[in-house]
């Protein structure tokens, strides 16, 4: 039995938080087929915190033979119907369980979130897992709500379609949101009474570990779920050619979900979902009658989580008539912004994932400005003392021919634009190979009401940003993806549509 399901007692101080978390870090074996197990291989690979670059623990470095036991162990189970065939109402309680325990145990998962990630506590806390938690008590509150369909037949035949869940599904998810990811995807998968296995990101697999062992607590049945640690070329590459995997849900890079679905194309055609960040605008037209709230959400809507977030509205296009006032307000808004420790509860705006991740956007940045860019605001590293990966909020002014404009950064880099008139502001929003989110500020229902239709993405706010929720789905257009998170849409994305049709004597 791992150690990650001892309950830290709640620690106030942060060396009381830091050797709370480090005791209950140093365990980091896979879970699998409901055992706690080193990689076959016996190898392991560092874990370090971007918040002082230290190394937390050794994480179990799976790779395809880890993952076919993974798989063997979900079709097991899946076959069995140890977990599909119970009764709507038991799994619904079970995962009900679960979501109870997560909340019990919301405290750690926030510290551990906190402590893999560096991004501040506060959001681990407001946000992160409260957000999985809801997740998971969505899907267990949908699960006995998904009915079939009954066709229209001759007297002498009863046709239907039910929703059979596919079997096995592989989830491959990122660092940015680690649990909160995990659970937009395994909470549907498990409902819809699939089998799963979960391959976390490398630099994030703690609070997945962590709710595995939760998930047997909450009565999970050996095998229905497993925790497959390791790198994203080995065990996420195996589990993506795996000849018994249903489906892969995806949520990271372009590149990488390309080689997806080459390697479901090369297997057993598995499915594939893909959830691929983008480069997403914010538009702000004159007539907004909110610019502060408007201010406020430019920069929150990219400066959120240090930049790393899929939907970040990293292009501000503002009409140019009113660009200059407008800048100054984001300016002042990200200036407001405090950078500091992760675990600091006042801290907004914490480490990022990795020294990696830290130089790509430091790269961009000098990038963008050898591409003609000004830089109106930070452009560095900071808090470089602390060991950890910092940059600082950023601006630049730019062109529509800037990379800035063109390559998503995944990190703290807004570029403002200007434009002249409504149809400029839609084709340069437009000209990019992304559509994942994107924003209108207007007081025009007018226009409002044009923009929604004429901005191709899989999200449209206008006059607030990141303005849903779990009700709603969530995906991309373009080379954003395609297939969507959150929603009752998710929940019939882990199933397949079987048609009956009996044939009696009328
Ligand atoms: P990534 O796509 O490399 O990793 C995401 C997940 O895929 C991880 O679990 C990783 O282990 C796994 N993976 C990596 N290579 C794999 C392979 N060959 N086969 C199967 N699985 C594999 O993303 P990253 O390295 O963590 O970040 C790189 C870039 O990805 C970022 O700069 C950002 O642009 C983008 N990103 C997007 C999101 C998003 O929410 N859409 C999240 C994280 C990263």
């Amino acid at each position: 039995m791992s150690a990650f399901s001892t309950p830290l007692s709640p620690a106030t101080d942060l060396d009381g938080v830091m050797a709370a978390l480090s005791a209950v870090a140093k365990p980091a074996q896979a879970f699998i087929g409901g055992s706690w197990v080193d990689a076959r291989s016996g190898k392991t690979f560092d874990n370090h915190t971007p918040r002082d670059g230290t190394l937390i623990n050794r994480i179990a470095a799976c790779d395809a033979a880890d993952v076919d036991t993974a798989v063997i162990a979900a079709r097991t189970a899946f076959e069995d119907g140890r977990w599909t065939r119970l009764a709507p109402k038991a799994r619904k309680q079970v995962l009900h369980k679960l979501a109870d325990l997560m909340s019990a145990h919301a405290e750690n998962l926030a510290l551990l979130e906190t402590l893999d990630t560096g991004k501040p506590i506060r959001d681990s806390r407001a946000v992160d897992i409260p957000l999985a938690i809801n997740t998971t008590r969505y899907y267990a509150e949908a699960l006995d709500k998904i009915y079939g369909e009954v066709g229209p037949t001759p007297d002498n035949r009863l046709s239907y379609a039910v929703h059979e869940p596919l079997g096995v599904i592989g989830a491959i998810v990122p660092w940015n949101f680690p649990l909160h990811m995990a659970m937009w995807k395994v909470a549907p998968a498990l409902a819809m009474g699939n089998s799963v296995v979960l391959k976390p990101a490398e630099l994030s697999s703690m609070t997945a570990l962590y709710v595995a062992a939760l998930a047997v607590e909450a009565g999970v049945p050996a095998g229905v779920f497993n925790v497959v640690t390791g790198l994203g070329h080995e065990a996420g590459d195996a589990l993506a050619r795996h000849m018994d995997v249903d489906m892969i849900a995806f949520t990271g890079s372009g590149p990488v979900g390309r080689q997806l679905m080459r390697a479901a194309a090369d297997s057993n055609l598995k499915r594939v979902s893909l959830e691929l960040g983008g480069k997403s605008p914010q538009i702000v037209f004159a007539d907004c009658a909110a610019l502060d709230a408007a201010a406020q959400n430019a920069a929150w809507g990219v400066f959120y989580n240090q930049g790393q977030v899929c939907t970040a509205a990293s292009r501000l296009f503002v009409e140019a008539s009113i660009k200059d006032a407008f800048v100054e307000k984001v300016i002042a808004v990200a200036k407001s912004i405090k950078v500091g420790d992760p675990f600091d509860p006042a801290t907004q705006f914490g480490a990022m994932i990795s020294e990696r991740q830290m130089h790509t956007a430091l790269g961009y940045i000098d990038k963008g400005q050898a591409d003609g860019g000004r830089l109106l605001l930070g452009g560095h590293r900071v808090q470089t003392e602390t060991g950890g990966f910092y940059v600082e909020p950023s601006l630049l002014d730019i062109t529509a021919d800037n990379v800035l404009a063109r390559e998503e950064v995944f990190g703290p880099v807004l570029s403002v634009l200007a434009f002249t008139d409504e149809a400029e502001a839609y084709r340069l929003a437009n000209d990019t190979v992304y559509g994942l989110a994107s924003g209108v500020w207007t007081a025009s229902l007018d226009r409002a009401m044009r923009a929604t239709k004429a901005l191709k993405a899989g999200l449209v706010w206008v006059n607030g940003w990141d303005a849903c929720d779990i009700t709603m789905p969530f995906g991309g257009f373009k080379q954003s993806g395609f297939g969507r998170d959150r929603s009752l849409h998710a929940l019939y994305k882990y199933a397949d549509l079987k048609a009956v049709s009996i044939t009696f004597k009328a």
